[in-house]
């Protein structure tokens, strides 16, 4: 038996495909499938989102792109983030457009090479903040220009007003360059824009957490129509009496305030369960919820069946669900403070990836 399986739905993710064109009509959809396709694996989900219609890929990092082209999945595919030397090798290698903010790397690139060009409308990472620089490259980029995008800071805050000086800046800067360049492709939109704001759409939009059925705004992913892809689950391997003030895990964060009975759960922060859901996380077995108790550790976690625990509702080998139905990422992210983002994000190699649908076959 697995110790840890994440069971991804590729027909949900397709499915999220789908609603987010839907939601952004008349744009061709990126879908953003970095770090591994947020944990759910980037190849399988890579091959979904193109058969439900995403024209586009996005990925942080070069060689996240080699390994979509190594895979045999070909198409547009571009590379958001930065590129040294040795990884901009890699990139165009791997026929990915690239993105620009500087003349200098600008003039690096190749006259076969795809730009786009990035404006930093107020996200204060990448992109140039000089809309006269940005004017320029686009100007310099001759025919290697593909496109030109912004990124939103605060777009899944509905009530931050950010989002409109952000949106009003890049406007203002492609508008009148859209007019001389229609071919030119604009891109702003995260999953949040395009769920907040139509005129975020422009061209092109790149939904990343939303194709998962995770909800960008860490709210309710249905209320959007999105489908969870994920279901993470592990198995009961042990369950065990514990008495009153005896303890379970690491430095005894566990110590049992009444007699109990504790499952044994082969899923640690090894597989990537995070540390940070000690003492913060429900887990389901049989539909039923459960406390999970003491401190994750690398590869087991334990959970609090309760005093009639031995009852014979829940047996060694009995499926334990850590996310899915019932528990959704944006739970778990709430509870040990963070984003659903990285609950899914963090799930490692040692995890092993299960693919289901019709999109699987
Ligand atoms: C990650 C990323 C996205 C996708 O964002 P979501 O919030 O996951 O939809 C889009 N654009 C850029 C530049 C990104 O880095």
């Amino acid at each position: 038996m697995a110790r840890a399986v994440a069971r991804v739905d590729l027909d949900a993710v397709a499915h999220n495909v789908r609603v987010l064109a839907a939601a952004a009509p008349g744009t061709q959809v990126c879908a953003v499938v970095k770090a591994n396709a947020y944990g759910h694996g980037a190849v399988a989900c890579a091959r979904a989102a193109r058969q439900a219609g995403a024209g586009w890929l996005g990925v942080a990092g070069a060689a996240e792109a080699a390994a979509l082209r190594a895979a045999g999945i070909d198409g547009p595919l571009l590379v958001m983030g930065s590129l040294d030397g040795e990884d901009l090798g890699i990139a165009l290698a791997a026929d990915a457009d690239v993105v620009v903010w500087d003349e200098g790397f600008l003039g690096t690139l190749p006259s076969t090479a795809r730009v786009h060009v990035k404006l930093d409308s107020g996200m204060g990472r990448l992109g140039t903040r000089d809309p006269d620089t940005a004017t320029r490259l686009v100007e310099q980029a001759g025919p290697r220009l593909r496109g030109a995008m912004t990124h939103f800071a605060t777009a899944d805050d509905r009530a931050d007003a950010f989002f409109d000086e952000q949106l009003a800046r890049f406007t203002a800067w492609i508008g009148p360059i859209r007019e001389q360049r229609p071919d030119l492709l604009v891109h702003a939109a995260n999953s949040a824009a395009i769920l907040r704001d139509a005129a975020a759409h422009f061209d092109l939009v790149r939904p990343g957490i939303g194709v998962y059925g995770l909800d960008p705004f860490g709210e309710d992913a249905a209320a959007h129509d999105l489908r969870p892809a994920l279901t993470f689950t592990s198995h009961v391997a042990a369950i065990k009496h514990c008495a009153a003030g005896e303890s379970a895990g690491y430095g005894r964060r566990f110590v049992a305030a009444r007699d109990t009975v504790l499952a044994t759960v082969p899923v640690g922060y090894g597989d990537g369960w995070r540390r940070a859901t000690t003492g913060r996380a429900d887990v389901l077995i049989g539909g039923a919820r459960h406390e999970q108790v003491g401190t994750v550790s690398m590869d087991n976690i334990t959970v609090d069946l309760g005093p009639d625990g031995l009852s014979g509702r829940v047996a060694v080998g009995d499926e334990v669900v850590l996310v899915g139905p019932g528990l959704p990422a944006e739970e778990v992210a709430a509870r040990s403070e963070t984003i659903n983002y990285e609950v899914t994000t963090a799930l490692l190699p040692r995890t092993r990836r299960d693919y289901l649908g019709q999109a699987a076959r």
